[in-house]
């Protein structure tokens, strides 16, 4: 057996011997769309538009609302706290169909009375024809309103993936920034720096779109120093983005995961929490 390939769904895919698993600092910066293209091979099945979840439950957050746990993503943010599946997401998940998925939200939801949805864990954006087929149905379940919590590398790639989404009524979309600087997103996403830029255009291509959504940003000074903080509300005030407005910003809390991440990447967690 060749040890370089994967075995995915039947039939050996393209070599993965470097695929990112965890950032340390050695680390060579990776390109996030060679990264998703990877990624979109184990978590996403053409045939049947299904993709791989770990779990379906409701969260506490946003007053109670329906989760699905995407598996894998095109970062590895060094402060992420999403499961392991984000880098085994060979190992980890199952596939759902779009049906499939939109049911599990609804018997979710139903048992709890809840009439919001999300997709969340790590990157819901990486498979376009699975996520174009959810969101029709979702707009005709009972669901108020549908989140979908993104990074924004797809969306900064594929402008008509924006508007394809954007027209959905009922869809929001979290765009969460990890950096504002090439240097500050090399050194916590562990991607080429100049990808920068990606979540950056996913904002323009929003926009255009006429989508509805809002942008986060990983803003906790442990991690972003002040004068990147300050580029970065600079940046999203040209796009109208302010933080007496509608910037939402984050904290890194103490997950297991993120711990392990951390140390991982060469901080002192001790100190840091
Ligand atoms: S924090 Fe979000 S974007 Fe960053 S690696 Fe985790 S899931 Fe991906």
């Amino acid at each position: 057996m060749n040890r370089n390939r994967f075995f995915i769904g039947g039939s050996y895919s393209i070599a993965m011997e470097n695929y990112p698993r965890m950032i340390t600092p050695s680390t060579e910066p990776y390109d996030p769309i060679q990264l998703a293209e990877l990624t979109q091979q184990i978590v996403c099945r053409p045939e049947d538009s299904a993709r791989k979840y770990t779990n379906v439950y409701v969260a506490g957050v946003y007053g109670g609302i329906a989760t699905a746990y995407a598996v894998g993503c095109p970062l590895r943010c060094i402060f992420c706290w999403v499961d392991d599946s984000r880098e085994y997401p060979e190992r980890r998940g199952r596939f759902y169909t779009p049906e499939a998925l939109v049911g599990a939200l609804e018997d979710a939801a139903r048992e709890r009375n809840i009439r919001k949805a999300r997709i969340s864990g790590a990157e819901p954006t990486l498979c376009k024809t699975h996520l174009l087929a959810v969101l029709p149905l979702i707009e005709d379940s009972f669901f108020e309103t549908f989140m979908l919590e993104t990074n924004g590398i797809l969306f900064g790639t594929d402008p008509d993936y924006a508007v394809q989404v954007g027209q959905f009524e009922k869809v929001h979309i979290r765009l969460s920034l990890k950096a504002a600087t090439p240097e500050g997103f090399q050194q916590r996403t562990g991607a080429r720096g100049e990808t920068v830029e990606l979540p950056f255009q996913a904002i323009e291509n929003l926009i255009q779109a006429k989508a509805s959504f809002h942008v986060a940003a990983m803003t906790d000074p442990r991690l972003m120093p002040p004068t990147e903080r300050a580029v970065l509300i600079s940046r999203l005030e040209d796009f109208g983005v302010t933080l007496a407005g509608n910037l939402e910003e984050e904290r890194c809390d103490p997950y297991k995961a993120t711990i392990r991440r951390l140390k991982a990447a060469g901080i002192d967690v001790k100190t840091f929490f």
